[in-house]
């Protein structure tokens, strides 16, 4: 072997272990969350910064059903890197005054959520469709690390010269697609690194199908299986976190409490199974009416709305909405019954120093005292 031949195998000994260790810790970043979006950040940062890949932009786009729930699309998830030359500029000299590790910079990047860079943005915007002319969409489609070269620039999206897009696979199929590019160096990605980057983009692909796994699971766990509502735990919750929010902002806060009228004799005449029914039925008709998310089952027929930013009358307006809804006509059962139901509903509004049980045990006195009224009725005390 001549000396020439010795000192390139030697090199590319070392970029391939530079690669094998940066991608142990580029997959060591994304384990920390089972939450998407620090995933999404700990993979751009591991592809964007300079002692990760050190490629000049990064973006994630993940597979999500249509606006009308048929077709599959990509939708951008996040993105890391300069916009244009002079924010590439001011940023690239502030990271070599500061040479910042792999961490700081993923942390920095998720502090810094609540306010994207306009790249990320921008990023967040697009929608991409199987069939589009992209190389984004053809890793998609083909399964498989495309380069953009020789695509005609139709978006500033990516960069004919350099661009780079991965599909990111999962043990169920694909997620999404990581794309990356030089477009501000204009250097072009080497195969060494390429194949890093398809590699971390497989990695983000397993990462995202359990964190996606991971949100199913927790939301089921807040959700009442009848109903589809949140349940008594995921209520508390809410409750503390709007209790607080009211105090913070200095706005109102009402709380309704629902009782369904003489639901045992549902039960009695028509069975448990059917009573069933009528209690889902009746949960969703609540959940047309009341704003999304905030209804929820408190228990058995019993159904508790947060009105936050609602005063005393704004509420009884509310609650007088969802009376209505269930009162004004029958619900379908199995046996072909219509069954006709009737909603009692009690009113409490925060007041100042008031804990947020106080407030739910104010509602539960209006509540009783609607039954007392005559039931099929709103009131407050
Ligand atoms: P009112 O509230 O008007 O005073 O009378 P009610 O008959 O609705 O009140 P009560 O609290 O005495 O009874 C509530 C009934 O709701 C009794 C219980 O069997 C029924 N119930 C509670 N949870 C469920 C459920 O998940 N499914 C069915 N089928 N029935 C339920
Ligand atoms: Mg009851
Ligand atoms: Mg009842």
């Amino acid at each position: 072997m001549g000396d020439a031949e010795e000192e390139a195998l030697r090199r590319e000994n070392a970029a391939l272990r530079r690669a094998i260790s940066l991608l142990h810790r580029i997959a060591n970043l994304s384990r920390a969350s089972l939450e998407l979006e620090p995933i999404a950040y700990a993979i751009l940062t591991g592809v964007t910064a300079g002692v990760g890949l050190g490629i000049n932009r990064a973006m994630m786009f993940l597979v999500e059903p249509g606006t009308s729930g048929g077709d599959l699309h990509l939708r951008g998830a996040a993105a890391i890197g300069p916009i244009d030359e002079e924010e590439a500029h001011r940023v690239w000299t502030s990271i070599a005054a500061e040479q910042p590790d792999l961490q700081t910079l993923y942390e920095e990047g998720l502090q810094r959520r609540a306010e994207p860079g306009p790249l990320d943005r921008l990023v967040r915007t697009i929608e991409i469709g199987r069939d589009d002319d992209t190389c984004i969409a053809r890793a998609w489609a083909q399964q498989c690390l495309v380069h953009c070269e020789g695509e005609v620039d139709s978006s500033p999206l990516v960069d004919p010269r350099t661009g780079l897009a991965s599909p990111m696979r999962g043990r169920t199929g694909v997620h999404g697609v990581l794309y990356a590019d030089n477009r501000f160096t204009g250097e072009s990605i080497d195969p060494v690194t390429a194949m890093v980057f398809s590699l971390v983009a497989d990695h983000a692909g397993r990462a995202i199908e359990n964190a996606r796994r991971y949100e199913d699971v927790a939301r089921a766990a807040r959700t009442d299986a009848l109903t589809g509502l949140g349940h008594h735990g995921a209520l508390m919750e809410a409750l503390h976190a709007a209790v607080r929010d009211a105090v913070r902002l200095r706005e109102p806060l009402c709380v309704a409490m629902i009782d369904i009228d003489d639901f045992k004799q549902v039960n009695d005449t028509y069975g448990h199974p059917t009573g069933d029914v009528v209690l889902a039925g009746v949960a969703a008709r609540l959940r047309a009416t009341a704003r999304a998310g905030a209804i929820y089952r408190y228990g058995g027929e019993e159904f508790t709305v947060l009105l936050p930013g609602a005063d005393t009358d704004a509420a009884l307006a509310a609650a007088e909405r969802l009376r209505e809804a269930v009162a004004a006509a029958p619900f379908d059962t199995p046996q072909g019954i219509p069954i006709r139901v009737t909603l009692s509903v009690g009113i409490a509004t925060l007041e100042p120093n008031m804990p947020p049980d106080a407030l739910v045990h104010r509602a539960d006195q209006a509540l009783l005292a609607a039954k007392a009224a005559g039931k099929d009725t709103v009131l407050t005390l």
